[in-house]
């Protein structure tokens, strides 16, 4: 890797390493933390997320307990097997997988998930707790970032963070963990959207940028300052002939642009992506840990 770019991928393996030393040492006082995951459908990509968060529970040593529905669920069953998770002991942490079918409130279903429970971090009653910098379940994608620029060196303190995209799961939960008054967060933040009249004058400014809009190139190299920090949480596919599958995957900036512009940046893939279902395992243990009151 070229020195200016995070290394997603080993940073979540160094992350994943200590958690399994750490399940083995609950292990051996009784305690294998558990993650109930559920998923309705047959949608191909949350199909592959969950295969992944199987895969990655097996890794470090966690039990998992896994149901794959019909598309035709009724809301009734699902939300009956969200209660018999939230009462079974061996379950340290509820991921229902969305979207969900049409038919199925969404809202309704997370609702049902006991709130000791919450690992991705949803809960109105986690995202309540975060908002007022109480102990939490953070939401796993915001909770990566934090981490990656703690694990790269980066100081936030003081920093101007500004981050592009308001969604619930990703811009206002990282903007939020980023202005709080703690270590590793104590940023001046500010949060830019569709409604942003000039997007250029406000990432000029930027010490680190945070782009979550699901657009690429919406961040190009003359938007930024030199010696920017950027952090990439985009996703996008786009056409690529070259490619077997006919794609490839890119994020929400000019990454060859910027990557003589900026002093760190992260990478699509291999940048945010591999942090979120590590912090998912992170709050699975962390649930089992506050189970037993260690
Ligand atoms: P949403 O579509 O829910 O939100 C996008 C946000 O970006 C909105 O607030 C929107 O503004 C804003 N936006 C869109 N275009 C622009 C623009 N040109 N200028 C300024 N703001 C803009 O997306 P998500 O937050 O769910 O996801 C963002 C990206 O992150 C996606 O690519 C997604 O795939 C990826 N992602 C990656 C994860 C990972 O693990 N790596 C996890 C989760 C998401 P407005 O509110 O005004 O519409």
């Amino acid at each position: 890797m070229t020195a200016n770019i995070i290394d997603g991928k080993q940073i979540a393996a160094d992350i994943r390493n200590e958690l399994k030393h750490e399940v083995s040492a609950l292990k051996q006082k009784g305690i294998t933390p558990g993650l109930g995951v559920i998923l309705v459908g047959e949608d191909p990509a949350s199909k592959s997320y969950v295969t992944a968060k199987e895969r990655a529970c097996e890794e470090i040593g966690l039990y998992s307990d896994d149901y794959r529905l019909p598309r035709e669920t009724t809301q009734a069953d699902l939300i009956t097997l969200v209660k018999k998770m939230n009462a079974d002991p061996k379950i340290n942490g509820i991921l229902v997988q969305l979207p969900l079918p049409k038919h199925i409130n969404e809202s309704d279903v997370l609702m049902a998930i006991d709130p000791a429970k919450d690992v991705d971090g949803f809960h109105p009653v986690s995202v309540g707790k975060m908002m007022i910098g109480e102990k939490a379940f953070l939401p796993c994608t915001p909770h990566g970032v934090i981490k990656l620029l703690e694990r790269s060196g980066v100081k936030t303190e003081g920093a101007h963070v500004v981050v592009v995209g308001r969604s619930n799961i990703v811009g206002k939960p990282v903007a939020n963990l980023l202005f709080q008054k703690k270590k590793n967060a104590n940023a001046t933040v500010t949060i830019c959207h569709t409604g942003t009249k000039d997007l250029s004058y406000f990432t000029k400014q930027a010490d680190i940028i945070i782009a979550a809009t699901g657009k690429p190139n919406t961040i190009t190299a003359d938007m930024v300052k030199n010696g920017v920090v950027i952090i990439d949480v985009g996703v996008n596919r786009i056409e690529d002939t070259s490619k077997k599958s006919g794609f490839r995957l890119v994020g929400d900036v000019d990454f060859e642009a910027l990557k003589g512009k900026a002093s760190l940046i992260t990478p699509v893939p291999g940048g945010v992506g591999p942090m979120t279902i590590t912090m998912l395992l992170f709050n699975t243990v962390e649930s089992a840990k506050m189970a037993n009151r260690i």
